[in-house]
């Protein structure tokens, strides 16, 4: 008989890393912008001025063309051409972000994946997509307040952002309307009025304890927005618990480095909060390490100074994020810049970005190979944001799980007793015998009640 390996000598001990391999903590510095030929003569003082980057960025899809001229081959502008044409994102994009995009290899490259679309890789959205998927209209008691989760909600304060995501889960609400809109987005300004009414419902529902500021994004609120909203809901003697949801610490640092005003605002609030024994917090949306520059660390050294806890949620995304490699370095880098990674959402199905979405599968797999490369609590919680409303269930914990279909049965006793919520793979990812099973309509209502019926008697 063998004998099982001896696990506790001394040989097991670890031998010393070379700090050379610690890629998490390389960050990219210099001048790296001036790579783009716009930008060769950009001094480093207007680079991380937050007014040059807002000026700067680029809102129209002839000028971001314009901008590659030179830097890519015709093929990828025409391409891109066709992606934009075909999308139902606006485009938006911060000379920062253009700055980061490895333009030598622009069809591999994370960034560039999840700003400019190519009319080439365009994939048929899954037959089951609904706009507004997560139901948030539907469990909204008053417009732009979500109230699904028992001691929670989410304040939709405004439609715009500093950058626009391909991948966007709200693009049913956030940016402008595109070619592409088959439905008007709803409107969700940054208006008083509508404010007052969520301001009144939070002052009326004594269980609300934890508001996410979200939208679009904080960033996009004036300095005395922020004060507005901060102090308003502080105010609230039941609210414990605020976030400012925010991308702008991914796509332009330069605002937490130059716009004083908004900044000073923010931790204005923060402190406020802390007086009255309240948390206020940043919720950031980093995807890539490649997104984390010394820049990047400069702006969240300046938030962590003063205290300003920063928690992030990324959206897992093929090609992105859905490497072990990628998710474990992003993991690394965000806690060396003292951001705790929170939450990884398995991609939502949002309209025309099926290329990005990817399996639960990759996700269960993703989050078994990060856990235990660092502390737990900066290990990422890997999620389904159960569509029709089921809120946010931890991947590993669906009732049922179909490779071949793709489809995943999730149930949320705590937010909606007693349903099922499905969540389907994307049909260019499953094995040929699921393909040819979607391609059959007959088939679609069969396969949703045989995993419906597998959930249920695995739960008997
Ligand atoms: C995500 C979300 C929240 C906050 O949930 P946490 O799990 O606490 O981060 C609150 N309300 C809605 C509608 C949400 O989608
Ligand atoms: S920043 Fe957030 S809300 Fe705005 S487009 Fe990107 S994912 Fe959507």
């Amino acid at each position: 008989m063998e004998s099982l390996p001896i696990v506790n000598e001394a040989r097991n001990v670890r031998p010393p890393v070379d700090p050379a391999t610690l890629m998490h903590r390389h960050l990219l510095e210099g001048d790296f912008w001036r790579r783009i030929p716009a930008y060769a003569n950009v001094s480093e003082a207007e680079f991380l001025d937050h007014k040059w980057q807002m000026k700067q960025t680029i809102t129209k899809v002839d000028k971001l063309l314009a901008a590659l001229q030179g830097l890519v081959s015709p093929g990828f502008i025409s391409d891109a051409e066709a992606g934009f044409r075909a999308a139902p994102m606006a485009v938006r994009v911060s000379p920062y972000l253009l700055a980061l995009i490895d333009w030598q290899a622009p069809y591999e490259d994370p960034l560039r994946r999840q700003f400019i679309p190519l009319g080439s890789s365009i994939l048929p959205d899954h037959p089951k997509l609904k706009f507004d998927s997560l139901h948030e209209q539907a469990d909204a008691p008053v417009h732009g307040l979500t109230h699904r989760y028992p001691d929670k909600a989410l304040f939709l304060a405004l439609d715009t952002c500093p950058v626009y995501c391909r991948f966007c889960t709200r693009s049913y609400a956030v940016g402008p309307d595109t070619d592409q809109g088959e439905l008007e987005k709803l409107s969700l300004k940054a208006t008083k009025g509508r404010w007052e009414d969520i301001f009144s419902y939070i002052a009326t529902r004594p269980e609300l304890e934890d508001i996410v500021v979200s939208g679009g994004d904080s960033y996009n609120l004036r300095a005395d927005q922020i004060t507005e909203i901060g102090t308003r809901l502080l105010d609230i003697p039941h609210v414990r618990r605020m976030r400012f949801a925010t991308k702008g610490p991914a796509v332009m640092p330069q605002k937490l480095v130059s716009d004083d005003e908004w900044f000073q605002a923010l931790v204005a609030v923060v402190k406020r909060g802390r007086a009255m024994a309240k948390e206020v917090v940043v919720h950031t949306h980093f995807n890539h390490p490649n997104e984390i520059t010394s820049i990047t660390k400069r702006g969240l050294d300046r938030l962590h100074a003063e205290g300003v806890v920063v928690r992030n949620q990324s959206v897992l995304q093929r090609g992105v994020n859905d490497s072990v490699e990628a998710m474990q370095l992003l993991v690394k880098r965000l806690a060396y810049v003292n951001v705790q990674p929170y939450y990884v959402y398995v991609h939502d199905l949002v309209k025309g970005v099926e290329e990005l979405r990817t399996t639960v599968d990759t996700a269960t797999s993703l989050e078994k190979a990060v856990r235990g490369t660092t502390a737990g609590f900066n290990t990422p919680t890997f999620v389904v944001d159960a569509p029709g409303g089921g809120g946010k269930r931890v991947v590993h914990s669906y009732e049922h799980y179909d490779r071949t279909t793709g489809i995943s049965v999730f149930m949320a006793p705590s937010v909606k007793p007693g349903q099922y919520f499905l969540y389907f793979d994307p049909l260019h990812l499953l094995p040929d015998a699921g393909q040819r099973r979607w391609a059959d309509p007959a088939e679609h209502t069969k396969m949703v009640q045989e995993a419906l019926d597998k959930a249920h008697a695995n739960r008997h």
